[in-house]
C-alpha cells in the first residue's frame, strides 16, 4: 500500500492512548505517513471506549463527522467496542475494520493487508510483549503500559468482558522500553494498566517493578495512574518516603461512600479500610494529591446512601475526585439490579458532587500558594507555558525562555480556572 495516509485517534483512558501512541510508532517504522484528520487521511484508526454510555456516542459523533467531512476516508474501529458489539460495528459510516483487544496490536498489519471484517478474537490471559516503543512524540509524558484485563468483574463494570482477563507486560521488555524513553529524554513515566496493583510477571510484583523503574535514572519522574485499593498496602508508603522521583499523587477509586453500595458493586473493601489507608497515607505524607473516582446513581443507592457518600467525601482527605453518572452497560452484573435511580435524579446528584469537588480542589490549590515545586511543562499556549507538579496541578507562567520538557523549580502565586499561576524561582 504505497502513499497511503492514517490518521489515529484515541478515545477513553490513558491505557487506550499508551496502546495508540505505540501503534503510531508501528506505522512510522512501516514508512507510512501520519497526518491530521483535516488531511483527509486514507485511513483513520480509533481505539474505542465502551466504560460509559457515553464512549459510545463519542465514536457514533466521530464517524458522523468523518463521513460528512472525507467521505472516501475507511475507519478501523479498535479496542474495547470492538470486542463487545462485533460485526454490528461494521454497519456504522465507514467502517471497514472491527478490530479487538487481542488483535489490536496487528493493526498495522490487517488495515495495510487490505482484507477488511471483524478481527475479535478471545483474549489471552497471558504475560504480553509490545514490539514498539511506547514513546508518544505528541506529550512529553508518556504512559507506559504494565498491565492490561482484570478479574475483579466489579458488578458496574464491562471492562473485564472487554479488556480480558489480568495478564502482566513482561518484565524485562519493560524495562528496556523505559531505558529507551529515558535515552529519548523523557522526564516523566505513567504506569498504566486497567489493574495495575495485579501486576506479576516471573515472580516480580508491583512494588518490584516500581522500585526498579525509580532506580532506572533518578530525574525521571514516575506517576502511578490510578490503582484499585485492596492492591496496595504500606510499601507503596515507604516507596514515596525513600524515592523524591516517586510522584506525590495516588488516584484511588472509592466509587460510593457506603458499605451497602460497596458490597451491592461488589468492590473488595469497606469504606473503613478506605478511610484508614489514605489517612495514614496522608499523615505521613501531608502533600500528596488524593484523588478518586465516584460512581452517582448505582441501582440501590437512595437519598440517605447519596447524602452518606457526599458527608463522606466532604470530610475525607480526598481533595479531587471524578464524578461518574451510573449508565447501564450490556454483559455488567448490575444491568440486572433491582431499584434504579431516575436519570433526572442521577444528573441532580452528579451535580451535586461536581460542585463540592470544585470547592474541595480550589482549597488544596489555595493551600498550595506560597510554595515551590518542581513543574514539567509541556506546552506553549499563547504567552504562557503550561506545565504539572508531581501532585498533577496544572500551574501556568509567562517566559521567553523555552520550557518545552524542562523540570523547573516555580513558585505559586495565585490560582485561576482551577489552575495556578506561578513564576520561576
Ligand atoms: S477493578 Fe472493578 S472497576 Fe476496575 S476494571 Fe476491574 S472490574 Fe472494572
Amino acid at each position: 500500500m504505497k502513499n497511503k495516509t492514517v490518521t489515529l485517534l484515541s478515545q477513553g483512558c490513558r491505557l487506550n492512548h499508551s496502546e495508540t501512541a505505540g501503534l503510531i510508532n508501528d506505522f512510522r517504522n512501516a514508512g507510512i505517513e501520519e497526518v491530521s484528520m483535516d488531511q483527509n487521511p486514507d485511513i483513520v484508526i480509533i481505539n474505542t471506549c465502551t466504560v460509559t454510555e457515553n464512549g459510545d456516542k463519542d465514536t457514533q459523533k466521530l464517524l458522523r463527522k468523518i463521513n460528512q467531512t472525507c467521505k472516501n476516508t475507511k475507519v478501523a474501529l479498535i479496542g474495547c467496542q470492538s470486542q463487545i458489539k462485533k460485526a454490528q460495528l461494521l454497519k456504522l459510516p465507514n467502517v471497514q475494520w472491527v478490530i479487538g483487544n487481542e488483535e489490536k496490536k496487528n493493526t498495522k498489519n490487517i488495515v495495510l493487508g487490505g482484507e477488511s471484517g471483524v478481527h475479535v478474537g478471545k483474549i489471552s490471559n497471558k504475560p504480553f510483549f509490545q514490539t514498539y516503543s511506547s514513546f508518544d512524540p505528541r506529550h512529553t509524558r508518556v504512559n507506559l503500559k504494565i498491565q492490561d484485563g482484570c478479574d475483579f468483574y466489579c458488578a458496574f463494570c464491562i471492562i473485564p468482558f472487554a479488556r480480558g482477563p489480568a495478564r502482566s507486560r513482561n518484565f524485562d521488555n519493560i524495562i528496556e522500553d523505559a531505558r529507551s524513553l529515558i535515552g529519548l529524554g523523557v522526564k516523566e513515566l505513567v504506569l498504566t494498566g486497567i489493574n495495575l496493583g495485579t501486576y506479576e510477571n516471573s515472580g516480580i510484583n508491583f512494588y518490584e517493578l516500581l522500585e526498579t523503574l525509580l532506580n532506572l535514572n533518578l530525574n525521571t519522574r514516575i506517576r502511578i495512574s490510578s490503582i484499585e485499593p485492596t492492591t496496595i498496602g504500606g510499601k507503596l508508603i515507604e516507596l514515596w518516603e525513600k524515592h523524591p522521583n516517586f510522584c506525590r499523587y495516588l488516584h484511588l477509586p472509592i466509587q460510593s461512600g457506603t458499605n451497602e453500595i460497596l458490597t451491592l458493586m461488589r468492590r473488595k473493601y469497606s469504606i473503613e479500610v478506605y478511610d484508614d489507608y489514605i489517612k495514614t497515607i496522608k499523615s505521613q505524607l501531608p502533600e500528596i494529591c488524593i484523588g478518586t473516582d465516584v460512581i452517582v446513581g448505582f441501582p440501590g443507592e437512595t437519598d440517605a446512601l447519596f447524602e452518606k457518600t457526599v458527608h463522606y467525601l466532604n470530610n475525607a482527605p480526598i481533595d479531587y475526585f471524578h464524578v461518574f453518572s451510573y449508565s447501564e452497560r450490556t454483559m455488567a452484573h448490575s444491568r440486572k439490579f433491582e431499584h434504579p435511580v431516575d436519570k433526572k435524579e442521577i444528573k441532580r446528584r452528579s451535580e451535586i458532587l461536581r460542585h463540592l469537588h470544585a470547592k474541595k480542589w480550589a482549597d488544596y490549590l489555595h493551600n498550595e500558594i506560597g510554595k515551590k515545586r518542581s513543574v514539567l511543562f509541556e506546552q506553549k499556549k499563547g504567552d504562557d507555558w503550561i506545565g504539572s507538579t508531581e501532585h498533577f496541578v496544572k500551574v501556568r507562567l509567562k517566559s521567553n525562555e523555552n520550557l518545552k520538557n524542562n523540570v523547573v523549580n516555580v513558585k505559586l502565586k495565585d490560582v485561576r480556572n482551577q489552575e495556578m499561576v506561578g513564576e520561576l524561582a
